[in-house]
């Protein structure tokens, strides 16, 4: 089985596109989508028509949530929160009810599917270090050899080798996985790269090879950056998209 599997998409059209374009190449059997479809971009309800044509193996991120009341925006800082503002009164209605009825975590396989953390998957903590990682491991259910995480919006590969105790974070963004390991691996954002690269992550995991890809498409950064501009968004979302950041 061929997964595809794509997170923190926030309403970025341009990259999302170029990231469904990238994905036709791949054979893909099954799309899984981490949350945050909404939030910063200017396009959150062309982004959510995308995601409910392409699959219903969907769940919630915070600015989901954020955006159909479900989550207050207090813990939001001060750009996220005008964002979030600005969503609140730009989606439809039926935009806003398919938010609300997305569940926080799924199953498919042997994989589990949370925007966050596999502990807490309504609280939304950020698993950055490899000891807030290695905790996540003894929460996943036993018969879950990969967990898959955005929220971050940076790309990374966890290990976790139980016979050994041993949780390591992988280099690169192509692996061979192990058939005696575990993962968590966070696919990286479509719509807001974080990690200094601009451009859009997706990634590719194949059950039979084994094989786990997080790849990068280029997209027309400057189109969704004046989309932002023009619809009122701050300035900031528009600029940081060309820094990856
Ligand atoms: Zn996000």
């Amino acid at each position: 089985m061929r997964y595809g599997i794509i997170s923190d998409i926030h309403g970025n059209l341009e990259a999302f596109d170029a990231v469904l374009e990238a994905l036709e190449q791949e054979d893909i059997e099954v799309y899984l989508c981490l949350g945050d479809i909404v939030g910063y971009g200017a396009n959150p309800n062309e982004c959510l028509g995308r995601v409910w044509e392409l699959t219903s193996e969907v769940i919630a991120g915070n600015h989901d949530h954020a955006a159909v009341g479900k989550l207050d925006i207090i813990s939001f800082n001060h750009m996220a929160a005008e964002a979030a503002l600005w969503t609140m009164q730009h989606l439809t209605r039926t935009a806003r009810h398919y938010l609300r009825e997305l569940p926080l975590t799924r199953r498919h396989g042997h994989i589990l599917a949370v925007h966050g953390a596999p502990t807490q998957p309504d609280k939304w903590p950020y698993l950055i270090t490899l000891d807030q990682v290695a905790v996540e491991f003894p929460a996943l259910p036993d018969d879950t050899t990969l967990c898959v995480v955005g929220h971050t919006h940076t790309p990374g590969i966890f290990e976790m080798n139980d016979a050994e105790e041993d949780c390591r974070h992988i280099h690169g963004y192509t692996y061979q996985m192990q058939s005696e390991c575990r993962y968590i691996v966070n696919v990286g954002s479509v719509g807001q790269p974080r990690d200094g690269d601009s451009r859009a992550a997706f990634c590719v995991y194949d059950t039979e090879t084994y094989l786990l890809e997080i790849k990068r498409t280029t997209y027309d950064i400057e189109s969704a950056q004046k989309k932002i501009c023009r619809a009122g968004l701050p300035d900031m979302l528009a600029e940081r998209l060309a820094y990856g950041q």
